[in-house]
C-alpha cells in the first residue's frame, strides 16, 4: 500500500553461494520490482558465483582470493566489476548504490564488513549470528549513532521481531527462544561419545549449512542466539529462555508485563524471514507463487514443548555463563567454538570434544581478564586471534 513498496531495494548479498544467499536470490528472482543485486560476495564458490552474476547481472562481485583469476576471466565481456579480498568486502558495503546488506557470511569474518554497512546508514538483513555474539555491543552502538537499522534473518529472531512490532520496550518481560534440539535430541551425553559429523549435519526440519547445522546438535547455536537476542532487543540475558520444540513451528515468544505472550509461528522456510528482513519497515512482501508452505491443522496438532537438556548438551549452559559474563567472553567462546566445530568436521577431534575445548578457553578467559577485553574493534579482533591460536594448539594435542 505504501509508496516505499514501488522504490527497487538494491541488495548487497554478502555470503551469496551459501544456503541463507542462495535462498535470498530465490526470493529476489521472483520480486524483480521491488529487489535488485548490486553486490554479490562469496569465498570458494567461483563457479556458482559466475552462474549468479550471469543471471542478476550486479554492478560488482568480490570472491576469495584463490578464486579471483577464474571469476575475472568468466565475466571479463560484461560491464561487472570483479573484486577480491577482505578489504575489497569491506568497501562494498559502503558503496553509495547499496541500499540494504545482507550479511550471510559465516563465522567471525562477517564483524568487519558489517560495521562498515551500520557507519554508512545502511539496512542490515543480519543472518550472521557470530558478529552479534563477538561484538553485538560495537554493532548495536554504531547502529544507533549511524542511524542504521539491524532487521535479524535468523528465524528466532526474526519471530520476536515481529512480535515486538506494536509494542513498549518497557513492557517487555522475558524473551522465550525455541529450538528444535537439533538431531541428538533425546540422547544421553555418553551415547554421543562416536557420532559422526554426517549424523551431526542431519538437521531435523532446517534446511542450512554445515557450521550451523554442528551448532544445532550441541545446542551452542541456541546459546550464541541468547547473546544475539540480548544485543539485538537490549535485554539483559537473564530474561531470555530456551524452549525446546521438535517440530520448529512457533518460531519464538515474547512474554509481556500483564503476562500475555505473543507468539510468531510459520511452517519453517528460511525464505519467511528473508522476506520479512527485506521487506521491513513497509510490512510483509507479497509471498512469490504460493510457493511458501502453509500451516495446516495437522501441523499445529503436533506441537510440543520440552525443557532443554544441559547435562547432555553443556554448549548452552556455557553460552548462557558467556552472556552473562560479557566483556570479550562471548568473544572466545565463539572463537573456540567455530574452531573446534571445523576440528570436527574435518575429523580430527571427537563431537564431546566440541564443548571441552570451548569450556578450555572460556576457563582460561574468565581467569585472565577476558571479561574487560573487547571494547574496541581492534582489540577485539586481536583477543579473536589469540584465542584462535590457543583452541589450534590445543586441537593439535587432541589429535
Ligand atoms: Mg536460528
Amino acid at each position: 500500500m505504501t509508496e516505499e513498496k514501488q522504490i527497487t531495494q538494491r541488495l548487497a548479498i554478502l555470503g551469496s553461494t551459501g544456503s541463507i544467499g542462495t535462498q535470498t536470490l530465490d526470493v529476489v528472482r521472483h520480486h524483480p520490482e521491488e529487489l535488485s543485486v548490486e553486490v554479490l560476495t562469496a569465498g570458494t564458490q567461483a563457479d556458482l558465483l559466475i552462474k549468479q552474476a550471469l543471471e542478476f547481472k550486479p554492478n560488482a562481485v568480490v570472491i576469495g582470493d584463490a578464486g579471483y583469476e577464474k571469476v575475472r576471466t568468466a565475466l571479463a565481456s560484461t560491464d561487472i566489476k570483479v573484486f577480491a579480498g577482505e578489504e575489497a568486502l569491506n568497501e562494498v558495503c559502503a558503496f553509495d548504490t547499496v541500499d540494504t546488506v545482507v550479511t550471510a557470511i559465516m563465522g567471525s569474518r562477517g564483524l568487519k564488513p558489517t560495521l562498515t554497512a551500520v557507519e554508512h546508514s545502511k539496512k542490515i538483513a543480519l543472518a550472521n549470528k557470530e558478529t552479534l555474539v563477538m561484538g553485538g555491543h560495537l554493532v548495536c552502538e554504531a547502529a544507533e549513532r549511524y542511524g542504521a537499522t539491524i532487521v535479524p534473518i535468523d528465524s528466532e529472531h526474526s519471530a520476536i521481531y515481529q512480535c515486538l512490532q506494536g509494542e513498549l520496550r518497557m513492557d517487555v518481560e522475558r524473551l522465550i527462544l525455541t529450538g528444535s534440539g537439533g538431531p541428538f535430541l533425546g540422547r544421553t551425553f555418553d551415547s554421543l561419545e562416536n557420532v559422526r559429523p554426517e549424523e551431526a549435519l542431519k538437521h531435523p526440519t532446517w534446511r542450512m549449512g554445515r557450521k550451523i547445522s554442528v551448532d544445532s546438535a550441541t545446542l551452542m547455536n541456541k546459546g550464541l542466539e541468547i547473546i544475539e537476542a540480548a544485543h539485538l532487543f537490549n535485554m539483559r540475558p537473564e530474561y531470555i529462555e530456551v524452549l525446546i520444540h521438535p517440530q520448529s513451528i512457533v518460531h519464538s515468544l515474547v512474554q509481556f508485563c500483564d503476562g500475555s505472550v505473543k507468539a510468531q509461528m510459520g511452517v519453517p522456510d528460511m525464505r519467511g524471514p528473508i522476506m520479512y528482513a527485506l521487506s521491513a519497515p513497509n510490512g510483509r512482501m507479497a509471498e512469490f507463487d504460493e510457493v511458501m508452505p502453509r500451516l495446516t491443522l495437522d501441523m499445529l496438532k503436533q506441537l510440543t514443548f520440552e525443557e532443554p537438556d544441559r547435562d547432555t548438551f553443556p554448549c548452552l549452559s556455557l553460552a548462557e555463563e558467556a552472556a552473562l559474563a560479557g566483556g570479550g567472553i562471548p568473544c572466545v567462546l565463539n572463537a573456540a567454538n567455530e574452531l573446534a566445530v571445523e576440528a570436527f568436521l574435518d575429523g580430527k577431534i571427537k563431537f564431546l570434544e566440541i564443548p571441552a575445548i570451548v569450556w578450555g578457553q572460556f576457563n582460561t578467559a574468565m581467569a585472565t581478564g577476558g571479561t574487560r577485553r573487547g571494547d574496541t574493534l581492534e582489540d577485539l579482533l586481536a583477543l579473536d586471534a589469540e584465542v584462535r591460536e590457543a583452541t589450534r594448539r590445543m586441537i593439535d594435542k587432541q589429535k
